[in-house]
């Protein structure tokens, strides 16, 4: 850190919103540059360029939060893709790219954990585990100085507990994010109001919902944990256009294909920057002022939120003026004839 001029976390959620894009397996997956299915963060190492550029365009399209690129570089994950002895090399190295482009703007830089997929609610050798996973995880975040700490898609209320006992072994600010399967609950049982309730309880300074819901089906949950709690509230949904019926991109069919679109046929789904841009205007409506977007984000999306709240990131400078366009536009430099033929396009 070293920089005492900085707001942190707290200062700018008093101050008004704070936006943090998430969201880079998908991203770095469609770039070519890690695998679906196993989505592990291999790229932070064989190629931390591409992490860099991806953490440098959300940036400038107006995040205030530059996460290290650590989801899913834990333990359980790396075993699985036998690679568990570059685990603390991944994680340094994710920290420390975060921390470089973070210090091209004005960005925080977050420390990230997230769901194990190796907790079983109940069983007292997959908490130690569990708990193992954050520590170590944790640790190095803490010891390279990040800013602040994020656990996200946590399913488990339980494993949630965990994350945040973890976490506040810490000074730093924490954000728990919660990512509500298709049945609406925490796969423990509880309600998402309630596990808010319970982890803000418990020290979090932001809990919310992210990833898993679009913002169509993340917003009913998304009103019951502002009405839960009265601290800040966080929502980063997927951009895309989940329903009723397929409340989850896992869950989502296309009937004009017949492969499922989950994970990497979700394109003909994708939200608009409208939707996006109105579902930040909504959300800070309610007073849930930690927003983002997460899984299937692209720059576009975190610039037309942060647009949607009053901002002016670096990127607006090519934010759309379709009043030049040949046709479609209404500057008086353009030859009439085409105008006139805009109806016909
Ligand atoms: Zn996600």
């Amino acid at each position: 850190m070293g920089d005492g001029e900085r707001r942190g976390l707290l200062a700018r959620l008093e101050a008004g919103s704070v936006i943090c894009a998430e969201g880079y397996l998908f991203e770095l997956e469609r770039r070519g540059y890690l695998q679906a299915g196993a989505f592990v963060p291999e790229v932070v190492l064989e190629a931390p360029k591409a992490v860099k550029e991806l953490h440098r365009e959300f940036l400038n399209a107006g995040s205030d939060v530059i996460e290290a690129f650590t989801y899913y570089a834990h333990r359980e994950k790396l075993r699985l893709i036998g690679r568990e002895g570059d685990l603390e090399r991944i994680n340094r190295q994710a920290i420390r790219l975060a921390q470089e482009v973070a210090a091209e703007g004005d960005a925080l830089v977050a420390g990230n954990i997230c769901n194990t997929n190796a907790y079983l609610p109940g069983d007292r050798e997959s908490a130690k585990a569990v708990r193992a996973m954050f520590e170590e995880q944790i640790g190095w975040a803490a010891e390279a100085g990040v800013d602040m700490l994020i656990a996200e898609t946590i399913s488990f209320l339980g494993e949630a507990e965990i994350a945040i006992d973890v976490m506040r072994q810490t000074s730093l600010p924490t954000v728990v994010t919660f990512a509500i399967h298709k049945n609406g609950l925490l796969r423990d049982g509880a309600t998402p109001a309630r596990a808010a309730r319970r982890i803000a309880e418990l020290g979090a300074d932001v809990v919310g919902l992210n990833c898993i819901r679009g913002p169509e089906t993340m917003m009913v949950h998304l009103r019951a944990v502002r009405r839960a709690v009265s601290g800040y509230v966080a929502a980063l949904p997927v951009p895309y256009r989940t329903t009723r019926r397929e409340p989850t991109f896992e869950s989502l069919t296309d009937p004009q294909r017949p492969e499922a679109p989950f994970p990497v046929a979700l394109d003909p789904f994708t939200c608009s920057r409208y939707e996006i841009a109105d579902f930040a205007r909504q959300a800070l409506d309610m007073d849930v002022r930690y927003l983002g977007v997460c899984c299937g984000a692209g720059p576009h999306h975190i610039r037309a939120m942060a647009e949607a709240l009053g901002r002016r990131p670096p990127a607006s400078r090519y934010s759309p003026d379709m009043s030049k366009h040949y046709a479609l536009g209404d500057d008086a430099a353009l030859r009439q004839a085409y105008r006139d033929y805009a109806v016909d396009l």
